[in-house]
């Protein structure tokens, strides 16, 4: 569907019609798409854009990206049709591998997703190749198959949209987890070492710009960055600039939304 550009919400649009098209390509599951309405209506209440506490979750998260050892960028359907080449770009700006992990895994639609990730650029992907493939114990069926040289073996996992259980399994297994997640009490919101509450589409976009900026620095004043972080304090602030902004909303009444 073609979206008028002086539409009032044409970007948000926009991304709609990129999600609904993945899905249609067999990139997203049809489960993608609520998920990405959950998402739509966290990122009104945030305000459609980036808050200064999520530039520190960024911050936080990209430090922690360039002190692991073993970092690997876990990636689904609904990411790949978001944002597909930021990804591509951010991994090979900071050298970590992609892996292909999806909820609703499907060996033909796991293939879509790597081409449209190799179209985008991506050189290796992970998670195709069964000879590398192993199981996490605390996940069922195929939600708990993962790779090797990625998931399986990590020290530090991005993993952003991700499901609950799956990032419960992945702290259990004792990996550090950075996730992307607008709803700021999902339980991977809580669960999680970093979260990021923001619309991965400004997410990763600003995350290359800090890397750019944070690879200048030296490891100690990047585990600084990493150590003063406290994920729950910084969920905190996330909910109170949500109730201070629903705060104000009720002030002013729906009438003046222009006012915010
Ligand atoms: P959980 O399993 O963590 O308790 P959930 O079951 O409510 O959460 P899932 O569908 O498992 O949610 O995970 C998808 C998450 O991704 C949702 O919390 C949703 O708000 C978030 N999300 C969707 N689209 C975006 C986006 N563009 N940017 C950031 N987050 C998003
Ligand atoms: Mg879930």
């Amino acid at each position: 569907m073609a979206i008028p550009n002086d539409h009032p919400r044409a970007q948000s649009l926009k991304i709609r019609e990129q999600i609904i098209e993945g899905m249609h390509n067999n990139i997203v599951a049809e489960a993608g798409l609520i998920a990405h309405g959950r998402g739509e209506a966290f990122d009104y209440l945030i305000g459609e854009e980036s808050p200064t506490y999520a530039i520190e979750q960024q911050d936080a998260a990209v430090a922690l990206l360039l002190t692991a050892e073993k970092p690997v960028f876990s990636v689904n359907g609904n990411v790949t049709a978001l944002c597909a080449a930021e990804v591509v770009e951010f991994s090979e700006l900071l050298n970590v591998p992609i892996e292909i992990n999806l909820f609703y895994r499907r060996e033909e639609r796991a293939k879509i997703v790597a081409e449209k990730l190799v179209e985008s650029g991506a050189k290796n992907i992970l998670g195709l190749d069964p000879e590398f493939q192993t199981i996490i114990t605390e996940l069922s069926h195929s939600r708990r198959i993962v790779d090797k040289r990625g998931i399986h073996s990590a020290d530090v996992v991005f993993v952003p949209l991700e499901d609950g259980d799956r990032t419960m399994a992945l702290r259990k297994m004792g990996k550090q987890v950075i996730t992307v997640d607008l709803n700021p009490i999902s339980r991977t919101s809580v669960w999680s070492n970093i979260t990021i509450v923001n619309n991965i589409i400004r997410t990763i976009p600003e995350m290359i710009s800090t890397a750019k900026e944070l690879q200048k620095m030296n490891q100690k004043e990047l585990l600084e960055i990493v150590n003063s972080f406290d994920n729950n304090k910084s969920l905190r602030e996330s909910l109170e600039h949500i109730s201070d902004r629903l705060d104000k909303l009720a002030r002013v009444a729906l009438d003046g939304l222009e006012k915010i």
